[in-house]
């Protein structure tokens, strides 16, 4: 039997399964789908090693869609950020006084995963189809693709799911992923920007407490983030390096590791967090950063990285996702008329200022120029001394 839903979303992910429960909200009469390739239902997501940087605003989206409260028990806060470049008497400090409140939080990413599953089992006008692959998307019917009973469906798109179940929806929301074959199958463009760096992720254990300061250290090769997590004596650790490096590195034995990471970790004060042990399991990511020319192809709308994926240095690209979604759900409330156009408009021109922040701080603190390394170092000291700088650069690049 075809089954008829107001909006039906492909990829029941961070993006997915937000934008879902952020939509039962903003419109609890509409009837909600997810179509999911992984089996989300019977299998709790594993640790993959992320721990994500959670700003504000997303935090205030956690706490419309009821994950907030649990997630607590799991979170680490940021009251202060250090950034810090590896030869500059410089440094860049956010103080908690000056933005009036905590910067954020890190949260290891399953347990956000695990709670947004969880929150969308508690919903009825929201349905679950996992694990299901969507295998045929057709967003205008013509009368030769539904027989006859089926002609009050032409207004409407038609997903073909693996088990031959055909869903129809008056809007697609296309969540999967950066490499979205949604966003393939209809030929919007996209450029790509391959960083040739890799992203070495993974857990630590640590003498003296991290007091709620997340670091970012820019050395030459990448940066290194430590971000502290629940436990005052664990952080998360982002590595950054050449794509070649990244892979000697990860080659490593355990000693070596250490001893590396170590290195890399002292700075002018010294080891700040005292000896440190790695507790976990190391994955690595190949960075690109992923921008589609429009976010929209008829009736299907591209959300979270199948719209847009970042550089992870300042930890936005789910950040990204939830202000596109929040974007949505306003234009849901307002019943608005031209809903695919202003989400368009306003989603892209969110994206724009993301991926340009990114990609500034990331070459900024990349280049070996001489004079962009002394314009970096009076820079990092000049934001220091200017708040209301300061709180544009947390907002707009450290995002937090
Ligand atoms: C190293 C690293 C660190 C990061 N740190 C941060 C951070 O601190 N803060 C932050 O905000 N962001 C961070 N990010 C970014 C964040 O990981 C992504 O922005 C986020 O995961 C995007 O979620 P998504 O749901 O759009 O895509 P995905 O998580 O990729 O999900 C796509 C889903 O679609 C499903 N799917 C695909 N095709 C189909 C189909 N045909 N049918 C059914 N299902 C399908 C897939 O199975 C998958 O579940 C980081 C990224 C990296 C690499």
């Amino acid at each position: 039997m075809p089954q008829n839903f107001d909006i039906v979303i492909i990829g029941g992910s961070f993006a997915g399964m937000t934008a879902a429960l952020a939509l039962s909200n903003a419109s609890p009469d509409s009837k909600i789908a997810i179509i999911e390739k992984q089996d989300i239902l019977k299998s709790d997501r594993k640790r993959d090693g992320r721990a994500y940087a959670i700003s504000s605003a997303s935090l205030k989206l956690f706490k419309e869609i009821g994950i907030f409260d649990r997630l607590q028990a799991e979170a680490g806060i940021i009251s202060d950020i250090k950034i810090t470049d590896y030869k500059s008497p410089f440094f860049l400090d956010f103080l908690k006084r000056e933005v009036g409140g905590d910067l954020g939080q890190i949260i290891e990413n399953y347990h956000i995963h695990n709670a947004l599953r969880d929150q969308i089992l508690q919903r009825k006008n929201i349905s679950v189809f996992a694990p299901n692959s969507a295998c045929d998307v057709t967003l205008s019917l013509s009368k030769s693709d539904v027989d006859e009973a089926c002609f009050d469906k032409l207004s409407m798109t038609r997903v073909i799911l693996d088990n031959g179940e055909r869903i129809y929806s008056k809007l697609l929301l296309a969540c999967d992923g950066r490499f979205s074959k949604l966003r393939e199958l209809y030929q919007i463009h996209t450029t790509v920007k391959k960083y040739h760096q890799t992203a070495i992720v993974f857990n630590i254990e640590h003498e003296r407490s991290h007091q709620n300061i997340a670091h970012e250290k820019f050395l030459p090769g990448g940066p290194l983030a430590i971000l502290p997590l629940k436990n005052p004596n664990q952080s998360s650790i982002v590595w950054i390096s050449p794509d070649q490096t990244a892979q000697a590195i990860m080659a490593l034995d355990e000693k070596n590791f250490s001893q590396q990471l170590a290195k890399k970790m002292e700075d002018f004060e010294g080891k700040i967090l005292g000896e440190t042990k790695v507790i976990s399991e190391k994955f690595s990511y190949p960075l690109i950063a992923i921008e589609a020319e429009k976010f929209y192809h008829e009736k299907m709308l591209l959300i979270g990285d199948a719209a847009c994926g970042v550089h992870p240095i300042a930890g936005q690209g789910f950040n990204l996702a939830i202000s596109g979604i929040n974007i949505l759900c306003e234009l849901v409330k307002n019943s608005d008329q031209n809903l695919i156009e202003a989400y368009n408009k306003k989603a892209k021109s969110e994206a724009k200022k993301m991926l340009v922040a990114t990609d500034i701080l990331n070459s900024l603190f990349e280049t070996k120029s001489l004079s962009i390394g002394l314009a970096r170092d009076f820079g990092l000291g000049l934001v220091n001394k200017l708040p209301r700088l300061k709180k544009f650069f947390i907002k707009s690049a450290g995002g937090f």
